[in-house]
């Protein structure tokens, strides 16, 4: 007998062989360890007697979901596997899980209460290609402040919520479903280093950013109508024939779309602490 044998799983006797965990004190296998929430990963510093009682709270939750009720589901709906925040608001709590609405329970997400939050805060990544393809590597290449109009940049959107849990210390989940990819034009000499959105932000900081991002796009929006074109893309041909033009303006409703999207995540994010942190 190898050394192997010696490995079982501290919850069910099995074998903990490949894909098992460590805990604080002993081994968990790979059919446990697919009984604990999608957002517990702390094996190292948790106990058997610890794992048990999760295991527990997990079939506790799964019945539990028979009676949440669906106030609203926030998230990306044209994507059915898109992430979703999901809350009932007469019984003041939500899950957070991959969608649709329809089929959410199967997933078996843990319900957390409101009052189990102690903070929420938004984190958006911010990095650029130089082409604008969903799956084009980000560049590392040193960014010059006269090409910030000609790369592409490229945004992601991570919520963020902190819990007192049993289990669960933190949720973090990504927003969006698709990288948001825009070009950010840059006026005179005023350069922009993209939508200048990176970090994170948290309590009135988030709905202060989506005021900006709205401000912009009534900016934008403006100065397109007011046919101020060459403010909004600084043009690279000189005889402009009609198609021309008319790509130009098709880019300019992009770019304001983009914006919008973009400020629809904030706002969202926005949205969630409100309602989990009741201000
Ligand atoms: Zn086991």
């Amino acid at each position: 007998m190898g050394l192997f044998s010696k490995k079982e799983c501290a919850v069910c006797g099995g074998k903990a062989g490949l894909g098992s965990k460590s805990l604080a004190d002993g081994s968990l296998c790979k059919d446990c360890r697919q009984k604990l929430s999608p957002w517990f990963d702390a094996f190292s510093e948790t106990s058997q007697e610890a794992i048990r009682a999760q295991i527990e709270a997990r079939e506790a939750n799964r019945k539990a979901l028979e009676d949440f009720n669906v106030t609203k589901a926030w998230g990306i709906k044209k994507y059915r596997v898109a992430m979703q925040f999901i809350y009932d608001q007469e019984q003041r709590c939500f899950v957070v899980v991959e969608g649709p609405e329809e089929s959410f329970r199967e997933r078996n997400p843990d319900i957390i209460r409101f009052d189990q939050v102690r903070n929420v805060w938004l984190e958006v990544e911010e990095g650029w290609s130089e082409t604008g393809d969903q799956y084009a590597p980000a560049s590392n290449r040193i960014l010059t402040q006269d090409k910030y109009d000609e790369v592409f940049w490229r945004y992601d959107f991570y919520l963020n919520i902190a819990l007192d849990h049993p289990y669960i210390e933190k949720i973090r989940y990504p927003m969006n479903f698709k990288t948001t990819v825009i070009q950010v034009p840059q006026r005179f000499f005023m350069f922009k280093r993209g939508l200048e959105l990176a970090g994170e932000y948290e309590g009135e900081e988030i709905a202060y950013q989506a005021d900006r991002l709205d401000a912009m796009t009534g900016k934008e929006d403006a100065l397109i109508r007011l046919g101020k074109y060459s403010d909004i893309i600084r043009l690279k041909y000189k005889d402009q024939s009609l198609p021309e033009r008319l790509v130009r303006d098709v880019k300019n409703d992009l770019y304001i779309q983009k914006i919008e999207n973009v400020a629809a995540h904030v706002r969202r994010a926005d949205r969630i602490r409100r309602l989990v942190m009741g201000k």
